[in-house]
């Protein structure tokens, strides 16, 4: 039996320089530091495309929710590349279709709307990381 922690790992993509990915980092951090505290973890995606045996571990050990800003799927393939279960793969452009019209901010910060998305898109993945952390 393994005695590794059976958290959700939500894990964003790096996403630096597009708001797109500002928004999924965003995303990422308020669903494992305040709404699945005890749900859900993150694992560093530079990190984890080390394929280092210690982290290629935690992630094949777990269940992921990968989260990313552009059809590159970094975070998707690179969880799916050591080995890692992708419950759930979570696309930007998806989350965005609930909000048209809205202009997020830019990649270094998120404006109100921004906000408003990360806070609903949050919420939204809350389920399903529940619903996943609940499985077995
Ligand atoms: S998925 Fe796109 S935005 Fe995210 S790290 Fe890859 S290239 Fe950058």
């Amino acid at each position: 039996m393994s005695s590794m922690s059976k958290k959700v790992k939500v894990i964003p993509c790096s996403g630096i320089g597009k708001v797109h990915g500002l928004v999924a980092r965003e995303i990422a951090l308020k669903l494992v530091n305040e709404i699945c505290t005890q749900e859900a973890e993150t694992e560093c995606l530079g990190y984890i495309v080390t394929e280092a045996p210690e982290i290629a571990e935690r992630i094949k050990d777990g269940k992921c929710i990968t989260i990313d800003g552009c059809p590159k799927m970094c975070a998707a393939k690179s969880v799916a590349h050591v080995g890692g279960s992708v419950t759930a793969e979570v696309r930007i452009v998806d989350i965005l279709k609930e909000y048209r019209g809205y202009k997020p901010g830019t990649a270094t910060t998120l404006n109100d709307q921004g906000w408003e998305i990360v806070d609903g898109a949050a919420e939204k993945l809350a389920n399903r990381v529940r619903e996943i952390y609940g499985e077995e």
